[in-house]
């Protein structure tokens, strides 16, 4: 049996046994869920108590999950953790292993709350943060929320409760449900102690000190524009892949909890895929730790029909687009600095399709082709230019570029005209000065 076919039946199982005690009763599930991840006091106890059948072939023999849980039957599930769920405001002992890297984590958090690269204004961040505190629940003062600005679809939670969202991330999702998704995903991390699982199998591998220092670089903090660490710290692979379908499980259960609509979740895999559908695999960062994005789709888009939702299930689209809009200008510039017009086009395309301020996204398509500059990539510039203008949202800096592409293909007059609206709609821009000293250039 292939394992994402494991994983299903297993996840299946056990929304279909949360389901069922708490149809409609909020309650009663987050009850179900916390007592999910509790150890049973004596599992023997309980099967001596009742017979139980025995297990079907496609239930995972104890020990067979990488995870640390034991079942003994498709109808109930006996668990063994060898880690509880945190409970909500719990640290580690002192003496732990994982106290140590706690430590360590609130020293870089400490750091990266300083640093340039964390978006601070007030507005976004205490959108996301309510965002999350609906999906944590009681965990809400555990976790907290940092935005960095990196153009890369990423996002981190550090054992210590620090949780990183890349601006990449931001731009790529649609609605809140998306966005929830990945939060859900990365709050399913910390709840699981998936990191100290992940010190503890590390250590036996590779022992101790090297183990601390894997994890911690693998956790670490994104470097201040750095897309290339960040790459490279992504592919040290944090967590397992099973820890990896374990949190969208729970992220799936934290999403239809607080009333997201779980058909959301295997949409940004799958733009995902199309984003990086023309490149080799190798170079996606997610490749190597997380599932290939076809799979996490595939079982997403099952599990989303299982998992029980609270009320009517929201997309929250428009307060997304609100929240998002006066950052998108950036974040997309940010994309085109990467020049890496392979995947951005495709990643145009989708946002696109998705229908939102397309005036931006037509330009942002044209200075891919300006930038890049091949044969006929001036004419397809100016073509998306013109549909920049006809969606009616267009931003002043497409008539700066316009001015240029022309010029360079000899359209002098033409130039000037753009130019001149450029000057006319962005009167204090900081580049004026050079743009008028073109546009007198430009006749003679
Ligand atoms: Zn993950």
């Amino acid at each position: 049996m292939r394992p994402w076919r494991k994983w299903v039946l297993m996840a299946g199982v056990s929304l279909l046994a949360a389901g069922c005690q708490t149809t409609g009763n909020k309650e009663a599930y987050e009850a179900a869920l916390k007592k999910a991840a509790e150890p049973k006091a004596s599992p023997d106890a309980a099967v001596a108590a009742e017979p139980q059948p025995e297990p079907e072939a496609e239930v995972p023999a104890a020990g067979e999950i990488a995870d640390g849980r034991t079942y003994t039957s498709d109808q109930q599930r006996f668990k063994t953790y060898r880690y509880d769920d945190l409970d909500p405001g719990e640290r580690p002992a002192m003496d732990t292993d994982e106290a140590g890297i706690w430590m360590a984590m609130d020293r870089a958090e400490k750091k990266l709350s300083t640093g340039g690269a964390v978006i601070t204004d007030p507005a976004l961040n205490a959108y996301v943060r309510d965002i999350t505190c609906k999906l944590a629940g009681d965990y809400c003062s555990d976790i907290r929320v940092y935005l960095v600005r990196v153009p890369v679809f990423n996002a981190s939670m550090a054992p210590n409760g620090m949780m990183n969202i890349y601006s990449g991330l931001l731009l790529r999702a649609q609605n809140e449900a998306q966005l929830a998704t990945v939060i859900g995903h990365e709050i399913g991390h910390y709840l699981r102690r998936h990191s100290a699982q992940r010190i503890e199998s590390l250590v036996n591998t590779t022992g101790g000190l090297a183990a601390f220092q894997l994890l911690t670089i693998a956790l670490g903090v994104p470097a201040i524009g750095s897309v290339a660490s960040i790459a490279a710290s992504g592919s040290l692979a944090a967590f397992s892949r099973d820890n990896e379908r374990e949190a969208d499980g729970y992220g799936l259960l934290l999403m239809g909890r607080a009333g997201y609509d779980p058909r959301e979740a295997a949409k940004i895999w799958e733009n995902l895929k199309r984003e990086f559908a023309d490149k080799d695999k190798k170079k996606s960062i997610f490749y190597a730790s997380h599932p290939p994005q076809e799979e996490r789709a595939a079982v997403l888009a099952q599990l989303a029909d299982v998992v029980p939702v609270e009320g009517e299930p929201t997309l929250n689209a428009e307060r997304y687009r609100a929240a998002i809009a006066p950052y998108r200008f950036s974040f997309l510039q940010d994309e085109l600095g990467k020049r890496d017009p392979e995947s951005f086009e495709p990643l145009l395309e989708i946002l696109i399709e998705d229908g939102f301020q397309i005036g931006m996204l037509q330009y942002f398509k044209g200075e891919m082709f300006r930038v890049r500059g091949e044969k006929d990539d001036a004419q397809k510039a100016l073509e998306a230019y013109a549909l920049a203008e006809q969606a009616g949202d267009p931003p002043p800096e497409l008539f700066r570029s316009k001015g240029l592409v022309l010029n360079r293909i000899g359209e002098k007059d033409k130039a000037r005209e753009a130019f001149q609206s450029y000057i006319r709609l962005a009167p204090d821009a900081e580049d004026r000065q050079m743009i008028e000293f073109l546009i007198t250039g430009v006749g003679s």
